[in-house]
């Protein structure tokens, strides 16, 4: 493939798009969540474990500008019921507004969903078999996904392949900066102990290969069924994990 495609030692790869398909994460794993709010904070919501993301969310709750509650809202004591939490959260989901306590309610309803088998990661057809011939050639494998490191593991933990989380060696998540930060790449390649140019990272996103590549990194634009079409300008284009040769 491309010149310096012989040194590359350690594979970031991202998620949506990339390994699996937009639409489980934003056609399946968002809706089950959003649906099972409700059930799932009936039958945990006096879990003492629960209770401190709880406290959290009627925080959240409480300072939010209910235009019909805002007296009761400045109450430090008042709770909202059940049903008012969960439209209060699923308005936030609707708005895509970012509440860790809510990420980590959804990732407590994901993993009941994936242990009792309501929820499998349909990786690509060609992802498994690849990360596993890469692993036994010696490559490190890592993950850069902006689903927090206990959203990929789950993620991978549950695919349609089994268990592929041996297979990798790091997990990065935002913790790590934003995808679209060139000095992302630079932190991942601190903590990886290894240099910029001997990382190949594959997106589907062009502002996250431009802010790899503009700190060294070897890019791949993945092209998959379900993505936009996009001009992959100076990455290298693939239409899956299988076309990619790190020697010659
Ligand atoms: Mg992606």
């Amino acid at each position: 493939m491309n010149t310096g495609m012989s040194s590359i030692s350690h594979v970031l790869l991202d998620i949506e798009g990339t390994t699996c398909p937009v639409s489980f994460v934003a056609a399946t794993l968002f809706p089950y969540a959003r649906a099972r709010l409700q059930p799932f904070l009936q039958s945990h919501g006096q879990d003492p474990d629960l209770q401190p993301l709880l406290s959290d969310l009627n925080a959240a709750w409480r300072s939010a500008d209910h235009e019909t509650e805002k007296q009761q809202s400045k109450d430090p004591s008042q709770h909202p019921s059940l049903d008012q939490l969960c439209i209060f959260l699923q308005q936030l989901i609707d708005a895509d507004r970012k509440l860790t306590a809510l990420k980590d309610l959804q990732g407590l309803i994901w993993n009941e969903g994936y242990a009792d088998g309501q929820l499998r990661t349909p990786l690509f057809n060609d992802v498994p078999p690849t990360l596993k011939r890469w692993h036994a050639d010696g490559l490190h494998l890592a993950v850069y996904s902006s689903g927090s490191v206990a959203a990929q593991q789950l993620l991978y933990a549950h695919s349609n392949a089994g268990d592929l989380r041996p297979l990798f060696s790091a997990w990065f998540d935002t913790r790590s900066g934003p995808k679209q930060d060139p000095a992302s790449y630079l932190q991942i390649a601190n903590s990886l102990a290894v240099s910029a140019a001997r990382i190949l990272f594959v997106s589907d996103s062009l502002a996250e290969l431009d802010a790899a590549q503009a700190s060294g990194l070897a890019t791949c634009f993945s092209r998959r069924a379900g993505n936009p079409d996009q001009n992959p300008g100076s990455h290298n284009l693939i239409n899956s994990l299988e076309e990619i040769q790190f020697t010659g």
